[in-house]
């Protein structure tokens, strides 16, 4: 499946708060296609003792230009950036408040990527043995 499938349609005004102090965790088809842009996994992952996550740098993203509000690697961003502001919050799926315009998510949207997000938190506690096969 093409990753722009996973892409939340609803109002983002690109303001870049999910871009500062990020704790999203990264999938093995992630930073296979990450790495593959000529990034190392140290510069731009930390692993948290479970899951490899996005590294901070100066309170944002590796990745965020925040001079620009720009991603660096917009069209090969992480799942779980494009599944945002659809989140698993422990019980189940549902938009985070912290994006200014969560409300404006349709429900369709909702339906259709739910999921999705479910298979997201799965996958992404197996990265690090996925990582570990495929990166030594
Ligand atoms: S916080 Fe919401 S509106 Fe702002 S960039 Fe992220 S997804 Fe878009
Ligand atoms: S990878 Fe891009 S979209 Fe995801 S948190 Fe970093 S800068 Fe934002």
């Amino acid at each position: 499946m093409d990753e722009t499938y996973f892409e939340v349609k609803f109002r983002c005004i690109a303001c870049g708060i999910c871009c500062v102090g990020t704790q999203m965790e990264l999938l093995a088809d992630d930073i296979d296609r990450i790495t593959g842009l000529g990034y190392r996994l140290e510069e731009f992952a930390v692993f948290d003792g479970s899951h490899y996550r996005l590294r901070n740098v100066d309170g944002h993203c590796y990745f965020y230009e925040p001079h620009r509000r720009t991603c660096k690697i917009y069209p090969h961003r992480p799942r779980g950036c494009r599944l945002y502001p659809l989140i698993y919050d422990g019980s189940g799926v549902t938009v985070d408040k912290t994006c200014p315009t969560w409300h404006t998510v349709p429900r369709r949207e909702m339906a259709r990527l739910a999921p999705h997000v479910v298979d997201f938190v799965r996958e992404s506690g197996l990265t690090r043995l996925r990582v570990k096969l495929s990166h030594g």
